[in-house]
């Protein structure tokens, strides 16, 4: 998705895909596994800068592309607070912003300690590797998660690839999800989109409205707040997304960071004036960060979760066009599978129900 931006500002973008078969196919200029640094500095010759599409990029591949001399946005440092859900929680709590209750679980009995003082429920994540709810389980006994405290223990398993312990966080009673997206560049430009309101199901972003309902003032004011200093203090280049709980006695506090354009900011594609995607090439090269303004009062994106469960989402697309003329669709070119992000629907308006209404209805098309 960084692609038509770079095509459209005359950027030359060069990516390495993990495998043939994954959705950065079409762009491709080289295939290979990004655990691997000689494959990586390979593929870093000769570029001005080097980014990422997610943060699971190891910190000794990162280090040998600083060392080689080459541009890395975001910087090791800032990336490995997005990559470790503890060195997060920590630097978070560090610089004295709202956070869930908190700690470092080496055993299970730590877990029970913290459950004791918590109701007798928590939330349990490993501190590295997770994304879309794999890796969190919420539990009320240490026996729950007896498989990932066995996993900190077996020799076999790298300690680099668990970050050595898990974390337990209070059980948030939350309202409902938001997330702020900025984007801040080398020099220290920082922009912000407003924030918006996340529907998840089981761990999955499945909607975003854009802005939040009802957020406007002080709501909009703490998040866009929030980012910012986690985008100057950490040091952060390019889009950073702060995911955030609305809590029901109507307190903000951040969930995760991701460095990287967001599911949460793919609205800005067809809603903004520049899309997350744009901005981040622009914040990475260090050129002047574009205008985050709306084109209408709302924009709503649909994640396609799944996919039809015969045929493909190109079989799918005449119909959704002629049913739902407005939405704007995303095809990732994924093969179908259940739970799978394989595309998403974007609708803007003045009218939320019926941007709403239009963007489930072409996106339900999608589905069975
Ligand atoms: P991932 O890295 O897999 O996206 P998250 O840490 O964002 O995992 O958690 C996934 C989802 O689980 C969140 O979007 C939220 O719905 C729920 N969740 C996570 N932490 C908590 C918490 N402390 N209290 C309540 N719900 C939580």
């Amino acid at each position: 998705m960084m692609v038509p931006p770079a095509i459209h500002l005359g950027l030359e973008i060069s990516v390495l895909a993990e495998n043939e078969g994954s959705s950065a196919r079409l762009a491709a200029t080289r295939v290979g596994d990004y655990h691997d640094a000689a494959t990586v500095l390979a593929f870093a010759q000769g570029v001005d800068a080097i980014t990422f599409d997610h943060e699971h990029v190891p910190q000794s591949v990162l280090r040998a592309l600083v060392d080689a001399g080459v541009a890395v946005h975001p910087s090791p440092e800032a990336l490995f607070v997005a990559q470790d859900k503890l060195v997060m929680r920590q630097r978070l709590t560090d610089l004295g912003l709202p956070v869930p209750d908190w700690a470092r679980l080496e055993t299970p009995a730590d877990l029970a300690a913290f459950l004791a003082d918590h109701g007798g429920r928590a939330v349990v994540k490993t501190a590295r590797g997770g994304y879309d709810g794999k890796g969190v389980r919420v539990v009320s006994d240490p026996s729950e998660v007896a498989d990932w405290f066995a996993g900190l223990s077996d020799p076999s398993v790298d300690p680099e690839s668990t970050g050595g312990a898990l974390l337990a966080e209070e059980l948030v009673e939350f309202r409902r999800e938001l997330a702020q997206s900025v984007a801040r560049r080398p020099s220290g430009e920082i922009v912000a989109w407003p924030v918006v309101e996340s529907v998840q199901r089981d761990g999955v972003c499945a909607e975003v409205i854009a802005p939040a309902p009802s957020s406007a003032g002080r709501l909009a004011d703490m998040a866009e707040d929030i980012a910012r200093t986690i985008a100057a203090e950490l040091g952060v280049t390019g889009v950073l997304a702060v995911e955030l709980f609305e809590t029901t006695d109507d307190r903000i506090l951040i969930n995760e960071l991701a460095m990287r354009p967001h599911n949460t900011g793919h609205w800005s594609i067809d809603g903004s004036t520049t899309s997350q995607f744009e901005q981040h090439l622009r914040a990475v090269l260090d050129l002047p960060l574009g205008d985050t303004g709306t084109f209408e009062d709302w924009s709503v994106m649909i994640n396609v979760l799944g996919g039809p469960t015969t045929g493909t989402l190109a079989d799918r697309l005449p119909a959704a066009m002629a049913d739902q003329p407005s939405a704007k669709i995303h095809d990732y070119g994924k093969d179908p599978r259940p739970g799978r992000k394989v595309g998403h629907v974007t609708v803007v308006g003045d009218d939320l129900d019926d941007v709403v209404f239009r963007a489930r209805a072409a996106a339900d098309h999608f589905l069975d």
